[in-house]
């Protein structure tokens, strides 16, 4: 766990490996959406199986979303309160990668906020499907974090959620980079 010191105070950032589904502490969990925010494979699979038809149902109301956007719908079965849907880039295809990438953290975040959520969990938002490459996804997700972490007034615990060791591994050596500079 890493602390950052921020205006309001302090924010937790925590890297874990394991499953974006299954994060029952905290208040909202990040899906790595489609378009059609429908159900799909990877991160959104997961979480639409996890939430059952209901989450579907509510997300047909709202899509479709363009790249770097973020909304924010209930959790249905999950076991959290909310569920905050990202349309990250399609790395190659959909330009700027880094800035589209960055307004889908910074958006979740500030919807996060908005509800005055105090803890947020993100899976590594296009790096599946999509093909970004992790480390400079990481890279874009923590500057963006560390940018916006003093305008943050509710949120004081954000957990990464990795799926694999090599991943997490990965996210590790960015963040421990950028706090060192
Ligand atoms: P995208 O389409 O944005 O690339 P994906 O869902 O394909 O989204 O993958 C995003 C990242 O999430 C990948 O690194 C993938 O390995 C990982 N991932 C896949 N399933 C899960 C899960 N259940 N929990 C956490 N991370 C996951």
């Amino acid at each position: 766990m890493t602390t950052v010191k921020t205006n309001s105070g302090r924010l937790k950032v925590e890297l874990v490996r394991g499953n974006i589904a299954n994060q029952p502490d905290m208040d909202a969990v990040v899906n790595a959406a489609n378009a059609s925010l429908l159900p799909g494979s990877g991160v959104a699979g997961a979480i639409h199986r996890a939430a059952g038809p209901g989450l579907e149902e509510e997300c047909r109301g709202l899509a479709p979303i363009a790249p770097g956007e973020a909304v924010i719908t209930n959790a249905h079965r999950l076991p959290n309160e909310y569920v905050i849907h990202c349309l990250g880039p399609v790395y190659g295809q959909d330009e700027p990668s880094d800035q589209l990438l960055a307004s889908c953290y910074r958006q979740a975040l500030q919807l996060a906020d908005d509800k005055k959520l105090s803890s947020v969990a993100f899976p590594a938002i296009s790096t599946g499907v999509f093909g970004y490459p992790v480390a400079p996804a990481a890279r874009v997700a923590f500057l963006t974090l560390l940018d916006v972490a003093d305008h943050l007034r509710w949120v004081k615990h954000i957990r990464f959620v990795l799926f694999t060791e090599d991943d997490l591994a990965l996210h590790e050596q960015v963040l421990e980079a950028l706090l060192n500079q």
